[in-house]
């Protein structure tokens, strides 16, 4: 099947909510240098066989298809996606895709500083870095590594090479970096960024979640109130997920309320693991395999075929079932470690974030 992308007018899909096939997320290793407690609190994993990861040139077939289906942007995310040897090629495969109006990076920022300069020579359009902490200290707890400052030069190198709209993005943990909110606000006005706060999610992978360490957005408005006084909420019409919001002194930042105020009703976001499970939400536990038509040699026509009729009967929102588990009051881990452990898909880091 040929990679080269199509001349084809996108053809709009949408699922049983209306909702259209916008944006994916291509994993492209399920590998990652750090621990975050949040994500990979374990000692051990089981990883993805090296034979069925994806080649760059069926990540970028795929790619093809989806955008000849409506979507338009897609994020390179993990595991630590700079672990994967030569991402800049990648880049500039995806690149030569007409249908892609955006393609951008999710990356902890370890490996930043070496790469960025190439990232942004093969045109990567956005960066978001992952910034918890400002604390050395604190870094190594959360992360079981001592990289804290190898990511602050990578974030510094992004804005120096050329990114703009660089982003920050914090996920907020209550009695661990809650205290932290207005100092990465002024870190992120240092380097350009804008930061946005994430609200801890009971995703596979997250086996320490408990709702009591979910920092809401409400608290979060509060907390940065007391310091700030005055936000005022932006007005945007948009399928994002963060809410934004601005300060008196005109900075901006973001809160992805995914806990407490999930969006799946706009969500247009499929995810493509490494090795080519395609995942219709976060939270589903099954994804459909496209590397095995691909690699039998199905045409582009039968793989659209399956992409199209999958996200046609799309019904998932994930954040929103967890909600309402919530509210009947059995709201608990989202899957248990042995399950994890017989299939990683379900972890956060094989399906990226
Ligand atoms: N390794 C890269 C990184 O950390 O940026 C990319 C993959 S990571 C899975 C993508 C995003 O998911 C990160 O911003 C991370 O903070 C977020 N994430 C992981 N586990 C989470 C959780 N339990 N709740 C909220 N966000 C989470
Ligand atoms: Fe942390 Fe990202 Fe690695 Fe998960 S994938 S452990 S969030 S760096
Ligand atoms: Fe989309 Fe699923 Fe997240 Fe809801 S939980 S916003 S449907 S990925």
């Amino acid at each position: 099947m040929s990679a080269a992308p199509t001349d084809r007018q996108p053809v709009e899909s949408r699922d049983t909510f209306g909702r259209p096939l916008k944006s994916l997320r291509l994993s492209v290793t399920d590998r990652c240098n750090l621990r975050c407690q949040y994500c990979m609190p374990e000692e051990d994993y089981t990883w993805l066989p090296r034979e069925t990861l994806l080649s760059f040139e069926e990540i970028t077939t795929l790619t093809g298809v989806c955008t000849d289906l409506g979507v338009d942007k897609v994020r390179l995310t993990g595991g630590e996606p700079l672990l994967r040897r030569g991402l800049p090629a990648l880049i500039t495969m995806l690149r030569h895709n007409t249908g892609l109006k955006e393609i951008a990076l999710t990356t902890n920022g370890v490996l930043l500083a070496d790469e960025a300069d190439a990232l942004h020579e093969a045109g990567l359009h956005r960066v978001t870095v992952s910034l918890d902490t400002l604390k050395p200290e604190r870094f190594k707890a959360l992360t079981r590594r001592d990289t804290l400052a190898r990511v602050t030069e990578g974030i510094e190198s992004a804005a120096r090479v050329g990114f703009k709209n660089l982003k920050l993005d914090t996920v907020a943990i209550r009695g661990y970096n809650d205290d932290e909110l207005v100092d990465l606000i002024e870190y992120g006005k240092g380097v350009n960024a804008e930061v946005r706060f994430i609200e801890y999610m009971d995703v596979g992978g997250a086996t320490d979640w408990s709702l009591d360490k979910v920092v809401t957005r409400a608290a979060m408005l509060d907390l940065l109130g007391r310091r700030y006084g005055r936000i005022d909420p932006l007005q945007e019409d948009s399928s994002a997920p963060a809410q934004r919001f601005r300060l008196p002194d005109g900075t901006t930042f973001g809160i992805i309320a995914s806990t407490t105020t999930p969006f799946c009703a706009t969500c247009d976001r499929s995810r493509l693991t490494a090795d080519g499970l395609w995942f219709l939400c976060l939270y589903a536990k099954d994804g459909m395999d496209l590397r095995q038509p691909l690699r039998a040699g199905a045409s582009r026509d039968e793989i659209m075929a399956r992409i199209r009729s999958g996200w046609q009967a799309r019904q998932d929102r994930g954040a929103e079932q967890r909600k309402e588990l919530e509210r009947l009051g059995i709201r608990a881990r989202l899957v248990e470690i042995e399950r994890l452990r017989e299939d990683p898909h379900l972890e956060m880091h094989a399906r990226g974030g």
